[in-house]
């Protein structure tokens, strides 16, 4: 019981913290003002049709796509895909403590602001993503693969531990 309320205590204070610290919250801004925090923090969680969309866009198979700038990781639980942090070696699994405010995103360049360089074709999620809306509001809903389709891109399947790096 005490660990359940030391968890719930824990999530209040991330929500806190990302709240506080998000630019567009703070400004009152209701608009994506291109800041990049976002993109620094947790790169986007990719579904199956992102990932196909970003492989045409970059003249790559799905494959290659994984192995150079993707990785698995888990969010509750769920696998899910995300583009890797830049020094990160792509095609892996990566615990979520590996790929939480470490570095930015592989596709974060910055020009014009913190751009993303595959903007025109971003990940879904990245579209729908309104951080001026406190995040306790927000349905939080990570995009799930299977460990047979994540197998299908290319993955080992085998997920470390956090003290394994
Ligand atoms: S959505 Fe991301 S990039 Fe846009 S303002 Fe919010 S934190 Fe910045
Ligand atoms: S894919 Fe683009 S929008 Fe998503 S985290 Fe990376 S740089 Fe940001």
């Amino acid at each position: 019981m005490l660990g359940i309320v030391r968890m719930l205590d824990k999530h209040r204070q991330d929500i806190e913290e990302f709240d506080r610290r998000n630019p567009s919250s703070k400004s009152g801004k209701k608009e994506c003002s291109r800041c990049g925090f976002c993109c620094w923090r947790r790169p986007c969680d990719l579904d199956e049709e992102d990932v196909v969309r970003i492989a045409e866009y970059l003249q790559i198979d799905v494959k290659s796509l994984f192995k150079k700038f993707l990785v698995v990781d888990e969010y509750n639980g769920y696998l899910v895909v995300k583009p890797r942090r830049i020094y990160q070696e792509g095609g892996v699994y990566l615990t979520p403590a590996q790929t939480f405010e470490t570095e930015p995103c592989i596709f974060m360049v910055e020009v014009q602001g913190n751009a993303c360089a595959i903007h025109s074709c971003k990940p879904r999620v990245a579209k729908e993503h309104e951080c001026w809306v406190p995040r306790i509001l927000r349905i939080l809903k990570p995009q799930e693969w299977t460990r047979e389709k994540l197998m299908e891109l290319g993955w080992d399947g085998i997920q470390r531990e956090d003290d394994e790096e």
